[in-house]
């Protein structure tokens, strides 16, 4: 299980759902990215549970090594510093109380 925070940058009013971090979901573990092409964050899955394994059974992890902004395709992604805004590079601020718990 994980939590998704809400992020907004008081600079230019970009705001994001994101993990803000390492995550981990039941299929997937997940890790914030931005996007240097159209400038979003995202949380775009890193480790996937190998479809093969054993269900019930501990699962394999696969590394997913082919990582792509998930709203434009680029490849041109890095993991968040979990505070600038890939807007307008102003330091965003975690509205608090607004969580969401993702399974
Ligand atoms: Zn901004
Ligand atoms: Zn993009």
């Amino acid at each position: 299980m994980g939590a998704i925070y809400r992020y907004a940058c008081p600079s230019c009013g970009y705001e994001a759902r994101v993990a803000g971090g390492k995550s981990a979901l039941m299929m997937a573990k997940t890790q914030t990215y931005q996007c240097d092409d159209c400038r979003e964050l995202m949380d775009l899955a890193t480790e996937v549970v190998d479809p093969e394994s054993e269900s019930g059974a501990r699962p394999d992890w696969i590394l997913v090594d082919d990582l792509k902004c998930t709203r434009c395709g680029s490849r041109n992604v890095r993991i968040w510093d979990g505070r600038t805004c890939p807007k307008c590079g102003a330091t965003m601020v975690e509205i608090e109380g607004d969580i969401i718990m993702a399974d």
